[in-house]
């Protein structure tokens, strides 16, 4: 609309001004410079392909992000990973030399592998299993063993993309197959699926609303948009959301919490509410699938979890 089109009474639903990311990559961006700042520090540091980036090369780095565009963008989440760990590492090792400035072979035989601990450990809870172990097999396949073999030599490609944009020898762990495998593998089982509403419509509702007069002259221009967009005015905004408190509850068929339902969801919060009293001490259980279900069709969805359900309901039924 080139920008000459203003949408009546569009000014009392007022959008923040968009910040875009301060390393010039032109690829993300923000709805603050607080959130453009923490992303920054936090892992885009890393993985921008700006000219502040401190990626080994921004060239290789777009390679990265083309595979994964191309392939599977949980690649993408796993970098995020991969360039938070590196970073915690960098600043715990920047403060550490700080620390004890005159003595380097003391720094030299002990930082190496505990700082690198350190900084995985806020991670350390969501890795279970390999993703090529745990990823849901589509229904047509037959050959599951190959099936699972593609996907590993998928992962192994893309890691040796994210290898030639920012590998850090002190943290060679990091880049292993092995570690990879595991860190994709958690977000594979543990991710959940976050929808926020389109904003038009509420917009739309409120047009609607108004008194007929006003209305009238309103929808003179929001009508021939709303014609064109047809259904498709209401779609919500999907993403995907990782939460490591949440991802270490337990499967049960007989659950004494629940998720909130993700359709409310407006703010991106994870939100756990109790079905029952829950007793100080006693485990906290969700179900990862619709309990419902009969004996055996839970168990056959609860396979892609790499596990046979044994909880209260299912010992009963089984
Ligand atoms: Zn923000
Ligand atoms: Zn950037
Ligand atoms: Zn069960």
């Amino acid at each position: 609309m080139n920008g000459g089109l203003k949408l009546p009474y569009s000014d009392e639903f007022k959008l923040p001004d968009v910040v875009s990311c301060i390393g010039g990559c032109k690829e993300a961006y923000y709805c603050g410079n607080e959130c453009a700042e923490a992303d920054w520090e936090a892992y885009h540091s890393l993985l921008c392909t700006g000219e502040r980036s401190s990626a080994l090369s921004t060239k290789a780095l777009s390679k990265f992000v083309q595979h994964a565009n191309e392939t599977n963008d949980i690649f993408l989440l796993a970098a995020k990973v991969i360039s938070f760990v590196i970073l915690r590492y960098r600043k715990f090792k920047e403060a550490r030399l700080g620390e004890i400035n005159d003595d380097h072979k003391k720094i030299r035989s002990s930082y190496n592998n505990p700082l690198i601990m350190k900084a995985w450990e806020p991670v350390a809870m969501g890795h279970k299993s390999r993703w090529w172990e745990c990823i849901s097999l589509p229904d047509d396949v037959d050959d599951k063993c190959s099936y699972r073999m593609q996907v590993k030599e998928l992962a192994f490609e893309s890691l040796q993309l994210l290898k030639k944009a920012i590998y850090d020898e002190e943290c060679e762990p990091l880049f292993s197959l092995e570690i990879y495998g595991h860190i994709i593998g958690m977000f594979e089982q543990n991710n959940l699926d976050l929808v926020v509403q389109s904003p038009l419509g509420d917009y739309i509702l409120y047009i609607d609303d108004l008194p007929q007069n006003d209305k009238k002259v309103a929808e003179k221009l929001t009508r021939p948009i709303l014609d064109a967009l047809g259904d498709d005015y209401s779609i919500c905004c999907q993403g995907t959301a990782f939460f490591p408190l949440q991802s270490c509850m337990n499967h049960s068929c007989r659950p004494n919490a629940k998720e909130f339902n993700r359709e409310q969801d407006r703010d991106g919060e994870a939100t756990i509410i109790a079905l029952e009293h829950i007793k100080k001490g006693e485990e906290i259980t969700i179900s990862y699938i619709d309990e419902e279900l009969p004996f055996e069709e839970r168990q056959l969805l609860l396979e892609d979890y790499g596990f046979v359900c044994k909880c209260p309901k299912c010992s009963e039924e089984a």
